[in-house]
């Protein structure tokens, strides 16, 4: 099985040639990418971004939500529409549905609504619905998702490590084949989570 490192490297790897095939270059891709940011990123406020800067993250956490808010999760939606000879389907490889978003990669595909349903159930308020997770995450804005069922853990933690859980488990199903089972992205979300709170305590007893 990859390492998380191993596997932060080939995807990065993939963006890079996918991003270059599609623009000629690199430059070009980044200067398209700047034109398009300022439109992404108007439902977030500086403050907001300010809070998440200011957050101690794996560089996984930072890198999906990040990825998530500015359009830039490769999905097979948009790796089709950027590179089609290479990504000859937009469909989703774990479900099969046609077009893959990032939305869908990430918490529509069943097995990943399965998790955030799992997520709900043990850690938030029981009526938290998965959209209220994915307006909150897209705008930093974590006001309406305030109480955890884990005493010692904000629920905006929970999200993000839930949210590079599911990430890590669809890398691994893409590139290592390794089944992507909503039971198992659960156990790994239940022990990040005793583990940042674990942290947090030592933290606080230095
Ligand atoms: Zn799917």
């Amino acid at each position: 099985m990859l390492d998380e490192h191993l596997l932060g490297l080939k995807i990065q790897l993939v963006i890079k040639v996918v991003s270059s095939q599609k623009f000629g270059d690199l430059a070009s891709f980044e200067i398209q990418r700047s034109m398009e940011q300022p439109l992404v990123l108007q439902n977030v406020s500086d403050a907001h971004w300010k809070f998440f800067w200011s957050l101690s993250l794996t560089y996984i956490q930072r890198n999906v939500i990040y990825r998530f808010i500015t359009g830039c999760i490769p999905s097979r939606g948009r790796l089709h529409y950027m590179m089609p000879t290479v990504f000859d389907s937009h469909n989703c490889p774990v479900c099969l549905s046609p077009h893959e978003s990032a939305s869908h990669l990430l918490f529509d595909c069943p097995s990943k609504e399965k998790v955030w349903q799992g997520v709900i159930f043990e850690f938030l308020w029981p009526t938290t619905t998965i959209i209220d997770i994915k307006e909150a995450l897209l705008s930093l804005d974590f006001s309406d998702i305030w109480y955890s069922q884990v005493k010692g853990i904000r629920p905006y933690r929970i999200l993000l490590i839930t949210l590079s859980q599911i990430w890590l488990a669809h890398m691994r199903f893409v590139f290592d084949n390794t089944p992507l089972v909503p039971e198992a992205i659960l156990v790994s979300v239940r022990s990040t989570v005793r583990q940042t709170v674990d942290e947090d305590n030592i933290h606080s007893l230095l």
